[in-house]
């Protein structure tokens, strides 16, 4: 047992999955969500063999695979539904880990109710939003505000994480000249449906190319043999404002049919999976440019709130889990918690900045674009556009510098000690 307490801002996936982890070795937690009362909320969410392997490590790898489906395969194509890239996933691909693809909203109950058992009902407070901290050598000290009543809380602890997402306060606060989050000029539309499955019903696609693509995902199993399918479709709006940042902005199904009504393929209809949606959200992507420091003291960042990034290679939940291990690592493995923190950010903001930075130019979707410029009108082979090398140099590069590659996942030590 490490004589330290934590408060960590923010009980999404990267929040909760560090409060499960701290507990795991022996760290007092004590965790503040903005939201009184958290729904499932989101649609699909991916977690790479690394982020399957830290939560089986944590005890909840039978929950996962009631959850999520185990996805067998990612296959790139263009806009007219012809392959570019299969690639294998999960156990698939060698791993020792499934690659699940999840219900967002699902994921993060399941956490929560874990963290709630684990850690008790006390520790775990809802509807209150961290507004400032204060540090002085010894302890952080921090506000709260719930805002229904207007009622404020304090407490302190040795340290505090910043774990509450894109439009986190502590990061605002370490950060004040910031700004809003950056507008990629691209909007996204996405849904969550009940369909007939495609493929093999473990497949993941994603089509199109760099200003108009699709991406769709079985994420959990329903009756009658239907599968709940995820969809996320986006464009280029190069000449449009941001619309608001909000996971919960409905739009019509007409206008992403607009865009998207003759995306027919042989082995998939969208237009149907879209008519077939009765809530489609919209949400531009954003990403945040990479600073310098996350940890300042006895403060710091984790998951969004610390590298807010284009949602490009499935990988932001699964970075966040992995933050929250390597934090954990950290604190066990160090006796100042301040070096601790300095420890955590060396090691993994200059590899979660890198990745900010290639989402920005497409990460392993680039094959895309590349199909796209060569061969505009669709092709008889794609050998004759993009040789088999260079598509797995690029898929290969970015597994490498995202530490999603097998050889990593499988062989690295475990972050903690179960
Ligand atoms: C409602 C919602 C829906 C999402 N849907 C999807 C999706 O469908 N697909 C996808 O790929 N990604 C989705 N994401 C993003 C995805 O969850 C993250 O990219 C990833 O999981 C990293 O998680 P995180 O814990 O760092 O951040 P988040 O998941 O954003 O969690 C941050 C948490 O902090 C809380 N919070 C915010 N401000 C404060 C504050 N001041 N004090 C205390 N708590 C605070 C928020 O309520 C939230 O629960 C969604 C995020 C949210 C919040």
């Amino acid at each position: 047992m490490k004589d330290l307490d934590v408060i960590v801002a923010g009980g999404g996936i990267g929040g909760l999955s560090l409060a499960l982890s701290l507990h795991q070795a022996g760290i007092a937690v004590r965790v503040y969500e903005a939201v009184r009362a958290p729904a499932p909320l989101g649609v699909g969410i991916n977690l790479q063999p690394t982020a399957v392997r830290e939560l089986t490590e944590l005890g909840l790898g039978g929950a996962l695979a009631e959850i999520g489906i185990a996805t067998r395969q990612l296959n790139l194509c263009n806009k007219f539904g012809q392959l570019i890239h299969g690639q294998s996933r999960g156990l698939a691909a060698g791993y020792r880990w499934p690659q699940y693809s999840v219900h967002r909203g699902e994921l993060q109950l399941l956490l929560l109710r874990a963290v709630r058992e684990r850690i008790s009902e006390e520790n775990v407070q809802c509807g209150l939003s961290l507004t400032r901290f204060e540090q002085d050598g010894n302890r952080v000290k921090v506000r709260f505000i719930n805002r229904q009543s207007g009622s404020e809380k304090l407490d302190e602890a040795d340290i505090l994480v910043g774990a509450d997402g894109i439009h986190s306060a502590v990061r605002h606060q370490l950060y004040p000249a910031e700004g809003a989050p950056r507008f990629a000029q691209h909007v996204l539309w996405r849904a969550a449906v009940e369909a007939e499955p495609f493929l093999d019903g473990r497949t993941m696609v994603i089509a199109g190319h760099l200003h108009q693509r699709a991406v769709v995902y079985p994420i959990g199993e329903r009756r009658g043999g239907k599968l709940l399918i995820n969809w996320v479709c986006s464009k280029t709006v190069p000449d449009r404002s941001a619309p608001r940042e909000d996971w919960n902005r409905r739009v019509t199904k007409e206008e992403v049919l607009a865009t998207f009504g003759d995306w027919r393929f042989s082995w998939l209809d969208l237009p149907a999976l879209i008519e077939q949606s009765s809530d489609i959200y919209e949400f531009p992507l954003v990403d945040r440019d990479p600073v310098a420091a996350w940890s300042f003291g006895r403060a710091t960042l984790l998951g969004d709130a610390a590298h807010p990034m284009q949602p490009i290679g499935s990988q932001a939940g699964s970075q966040a889990i992995l933050d929250a291990r390597a934090l954990t690592r950290a604190l066990v493995e160090t006796d100042d918690a301040v070096a601790a923190l300095e420890r955590y950010d060396a090691e993994r903001r200059p590899a979660m900045n890198d990745i900010i930075m290639r989402n920005r130019n497409f990460g392993p979707e680039v094959a895309m674009q590349l199909a796209e410029d060569r061969a505009p009108n669709g092709f008889s082979r794609i050998e004759d556009v993009i040789p088999r090398y260079e598509l797995d140099a690029i898929a290969a590069s970015f597994a490498k510098a995202a530490g999603l590659d097998v050889q990593t996942v499988n062989h690295r030590p475990s972050y903690v000690s179960p």
